[in-house]
């Protein structure tokens, strides 16, 4: 069964019987039984099963974000990337928290207290993350022959039981909550529209258009939001833009087309020059 999301300009598409929450406990649950066991072959299904859990764990974080991501892209990313991508919309996703009510007693004032907690949201740090999820993807490949050398059967199976019991708490939890107030405008680069949180924009005074990856200022004047792209970004035969940080442009340098998925190379550069107007009005000034 297909839904998408009313109120976002772009219809994202949600597969409602994926549950990352069941498929978390389940991968975990499984995960867990085959370490009971020591043998090679259920270590290798452990390994994709801890995988499964930590590409659920962060699924379920980046449905909470689901507002703030363009939906074209979501379908694209593996956990790595998707962490990064929710590291670029709030720099604290990956920042462990506790959601807390107490009663109010004066309006626009925060309350004092007592305090009952809904619930702890556990956030993987993208380092863990990232380094975890690689070295189980090395455990269900085929061995590489020409290894100088590898880590022994006992020497695995503890990473492996290090992995489940430091995933525990995540499954335990399973509560994830991101409450923002956010601004959207429509990207100069690839015109899609782009969301950001005003506590984000405010702390870093920056956001990026995760579409085609243009880079923005962002400045706030009397309470509204004023955006201003990087140099802008470099346009496909196809109409896609995609941005290429100026850092990374040399002779040489391969690109691929986001959309069409084309091959471009750098080949040259072109300098061009004229009269030095600005010059001449300074010489002029100075002789006066
Ligand atoms: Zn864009
Ligand atoms: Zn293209």
């Amino acid at each position: 069964m297909l839904s998408w999301r009313a109120g976002f300009p772009y219809p994202v598409t949600v597969h409602t019987t994926a549950d990352p929450l069941f498929e978390m406990n389940e991968a975990f649950d499984a995960a867990k039984s085959l370490l009971g066991r020591s043998d090679e072959e259920s270590m290798r299904y452990a390994a994709l099963e801890l995988r499964r859990c930590i590409e659920a764990i962060v699924y379920g974080k980046l449905k909470i974000y689901q507002d703030l991501l363009p939906g074209d892209s979501i379908h694209q990313w593996q956990p790595p990337q998707a962490f990064d991508a929710l590291l670029a919309v709030d720099p604290s996703a990956e920042d462990t928290f506790t959601f807390a009510v107490g009663p109010q007693t004066e309006f626009d004032k925060m309350s004092s207290g007592p305090f009952t907690t809904i619930g702890v949201d556990h956030r993987p740090r993208s380092k863990w993350l990232k380094k975890t999820w690689n070295k189980l993807g090395h455990m269900v490949h085929a061995e590489w022959p020409f290894a100088k050398s590898r880590p022994s059967k006992q020497t695995k199976l503890d990473f492996l039981r290090k992995t489940l019991q430091e995933l525990d708490p995540y499954v335990r939890s399973g509560f994830s909550s991101n409450l923002s107030l956010n601004v959207t405008f429509e990207c100069v680069g690839c015109g899609r529209p782009v969301k950001s949180m005003e506590r984000v924009l405010r702390k870093a005074g920056a956001t990026t258009c995760l579409t085609c990856g243009t880079p923005y200022r962002a400045e706030e004047v009397d309470g509204e939001f004023r955006f201003f792209a990087s140099s802008p970004p470099w346009k496909c035969d196809c109409g896609a833009a995609t941005y290429i940080p100026p850092r990374q442009v040399r002779i040489g340098y391969t690109l691929a087309c986001r959309s069409c998925k084309k091959e471009f190379k750098v080949v040259g550069q072109q300098w061009m020059v004229a009269e030095n107007v600005e010059a001449g009005a300074g010489e002029d000034d100075s002789e006066e």
